[in-house]
Formats: structure tokens, C-alpha cells, sequence
């Protein structure tokens, strides 16, 4: 139980690190210039204290490749042996990334963008019309690729799962309508929805998590949260001290049973059976110290959270189609089943974070409010805390 909890808030923590340093990176997209290791043909530079990404001599090969492709219509695997000749050795499947990828006609597209093309600051190794006229040639050959669409439509889609089928729904418009719904794949199911209904339900079932607090008693609830954790953490110590204890007994017991197969009171059969066990003790035993080691930064990990929750909601209707599937997962880390029959939804697992959090806020408001729209009662979820070993402490309000 408690190494369940630690890895769900270490789970926590790097998605509120990757959150911020998504956010930064979103940033440098926009503005143009690209935020990671450049592709295959380029070099990230420093000149005159800035980040430059410049063409290098592999780029100056790889241009051939695409002027090949239009002008003989090669096969990628004449392009291959091609390139290979001038020193380039490349894979297939890479010849094929390479050229489909619009970075070297000097445009920037991510994940990150949601289908965004931005105008790169880095140096084209083509033109944007060779580069189109490429793809509409390879387009001609593989009937195209159609890049998938995340619509903002139906956020919940993948995340939210079929009660009784537990496949993920999917989402799908009716267009005469113009009406998006979510649906089960499964042949014979027949669980489907109004989007907008659950989305809006979904919002809704977040209110329970928003701290709508005045800042003092936000200081608060932040300095009792990390109080609380920090009590936990201390119990994990002692737990911590007790593995390392034990992974040193285990590593005496392996070398006193080397020792004892060296001087023959051991056959070989009895020997492999003891060191089989013992090592695979030990494996348990060093999974478990590496997960107690890596919690860290709990301060700065629960400000992110109690200000997160100040708006929950509001920043989850807000978010683009990728943001808001982060939030989603980050909360309900197990997802969302849906149940037709009884158009109910539910959860097994609560973010322990938030769902401390959303206990705090009962007993500051005395009064215990279930999650509008999920049959899971917050009573039961704040139970399920005490049964993480997190028991909240009262304090004076
Ligand atoms: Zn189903």
C-alpha cells in the first residue's frame, strides 16, 4: 500500500515537471525555433551566446535524397544504397521519416502543436515546393496519410472506458447533426453517449477537487498537506532503513552459500535452488529501496497542486485537446468506466494528491459532498485514503 502511494506521487511529481517544461517548450515552438535535438542533417550550435540549429555535412547528402525521389521517382531502397555510397547509412523506415518530415523545408510541426504548422528559424534544406511535390509523388504510392485529428470535441475519448466491455471508448460525429458522441467499439455493445453530456459532466465531477479557498487558509491547507506527507514520509524511513537491513542479510546469505558450495557441503542442485530464491528476494528488496528513494521536492510538488486545484475545473474546459487529456489521466490515473444502463460513470483510483486534498476541503467545510456525476462517493474516497496510511490531522479553522 505504501509503495503503491509513493509511486503514484512520484508519478505525480514528473508529470508536473513535464507539464512545466511542456510549457516552456510550447513556447519556443511558437516563437519558431525548435526545442529538442535537431533531426538527422542538422546541428544544434552555440553562436553569439544563442542556440543555432545549422545545416551540417550529412544534411548536405540527405538534400540529394529528395531531389532524387522527384526527379527518377527512386525506390527508398535505391535512395538507401545511394546515400550509403556518399556515406550515409540509413535504415528504411528512416529514409522514409526523413523524408516526410517537413522540418527540412523549414517548417516546425509537433504533437505539441495540435496540428499547428509553425515557420522554423533554422535554415531549410529544401524548398517547401520540392518538399510537397516529394510527398504528393510518395502520396500517389501509398493512397496518403491522413494526419490524425485530435478533435477538441471529445476530450475524454480513449480515457473513458466501456463498463462492460473494458475497451476504451472512442469518439465519433454524426455529421447531419454535427453532434459527437462516444462509443464502444465492441461489436453487439452498443454503449454510446452524447459527448457534451459526459464533458460537461466530467467538468462538473471536477468541482469536487477545486479549492475555492481565501489565500490564508490555502497557506494552510498547503503547510498541512506537506505536514501530513511529510509524517507519511517519515514512516517510510523507518520502512526504508528496514529493506536496506535486509538486502544486507540477503547478500551474507548469498556469499555464505558461494562459500559453502566452494567447499563442497552444498551440491550444485541445492545451490542454484537457494541463490534462485535469494536473488530474487533481493530484486524485490532493490525495487522497493529505489522507489523510497525518489521522492523529493515535496514542498514545491504541493504548492503546484493546491494551486492547480484553485481552478480545476475552469483549466481543464480551457486546456487544448493535449493538455486535457494530461489532467484527465493525471487525476483518475485508472480512467473512467461508463455505464450505459444506469448512465453512470465511475472510478477505481484517485490521484492521492488531489484526493487528499479534496479530504481537506471537507472538513474545512465540515460537510461531506459526494463527486456530482460519478457514483463513487468522495465519503468512500477519503476513506480510501486512510487506507493509503495518510490520516488526516484537524486543524483550527
Ligand atoms: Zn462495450
Amino acid at each position: 500500500m505504501h509503495q503503491r502511494l509513493v509511486m503514484v506521487f512520484n508519478q505525480f511529481e514528473n508529470e508536473l515537471r513535464r507539464q512545466k517544461c511542456t510549457a516552456g517548450m510550447k513556447e519556443m515552438l511558437l516563437r519558431g525555433d525548435w526545442p529538442t535535438k535537431p533531426p538527422l542533417g542538422y546541428d544544434s550550435i552555440q553562436k553569439n551566446g544563442a542556440r543555432t540549429i545549422v545545416i551540417n555535412a550529412t544534411g548536405k547528402i540527405l538534400r540529394h535524397a529528395f531531389i532524387w525521389k522527384l526527379e527518377e521517382d527512386l525506390s527508398h531502397d535505391a535512395i538507401r544504397a545511394r546515400l550509403a555510397q556518399k556515406g550515409v547509412v540509413l535504415c528504411r523506415q528512416r529514409i522514409t521519416a526523413v523524408l516526410r518530415n517537413p522540418f527540412y523545408c523549414g517548417l516546425l510541426s509537433h504533437n505539441m502543436l495540435d496540428g499547428e504548422i509553425i515557420q522554423g528559424n533554422h535554415e531549410p534544406l529544401i524548398s517547401r515546393e520540392l518538399f510537397l511535390r516529394v510527398n504528393g509523388v510518395m502520396d500517389t504510392h501509398t493512397h496518403g496519410y491522413s494526419i490524425k485529428e485530435e478533435n477538441e470535441h471529445i476530450p475524454l475519448k480513449r480515457f473513458l472506458l466501456c463498463e462492460k466491455c473494458n475497451k476504451p471508448l472512442r469518439g465519433y460525429i454524426v455529421k447531419k447533426k454535427g453532434i459527437h458522441y462516444y462509443k464502444c467499439c465492441t461489436i453487439g455493445c452498443g454503449t454510446n453517449r452524447n459527448a457534451q453530456v459526459l464533458n460537461d459532466r466530467f467538468a462538473e465531477a471536477l468541482e469536487a477537487f477545486k479549492l475555492d479557498h481565501d489565500p490564508e487558509v490555502l497557506h494552510l491547507i498547503k503547510q498541512q498537506t506537506v505536514a501530513t506527507f511529510n509524517q507519511y514520509m517519515q514512516g517510510h524511513q523507518d520502512e526504508h532503513m528496514m529493506l536496506v537491513q535486509k538486502q544486507q542479510e540477503l547478500n551474507k546469505k548469498i556469499e555464505r552459500l558461494e562459500e559453502r558450495f566452494i567447499e563442497e557441503e552444498l551440491t550444485a542442485d541445492l545451490y542454484n535452488k537457494y541463490t534462485a530464491k535469494y536473488n530474487e528476494e533481493l530484486s524485490d528488496i532493490e525495487t522497493a529501496i529505489a522507489e523510497a528513494s525518489q521522492v523529493s521536492n515535496l514542498r514545491e510538488c504541493i504548492g503546484l497542486a493546491v494551486d492547480f486545484a484553485v481552478n480545476i475545473a475552469k483549466k481543464w474546459v480551457l486546456a487544448d485537446y493535449f493538455t486535457k487529456q494530461r489532467i484527465q489521466n493525471l487525476l483518475f490515473p485508472s480512467g473512467i468506466f461508463y455505464n450505459k444502463e444506469m448512465d453512470e460513470c465511475r472510478t477505481e483510483r484517485v490521484n492521492s494528491v488531489f484526493l487528499y486534498l479534496a479530504h481537506l476541503k471537507q472538513l474545512t467545510l465540515k460537510k461531506q459532498k459526494d463527486i456530482v456525476g460519478f457514483t463513487m462517493p468522495l465519503f468512500d474516497l477519503t476513506r480510501s485514503v486512510a487506507g493509503t496510511g495518510l490520516e488526516p490531522m484537524t486543524f483550527g479553522l
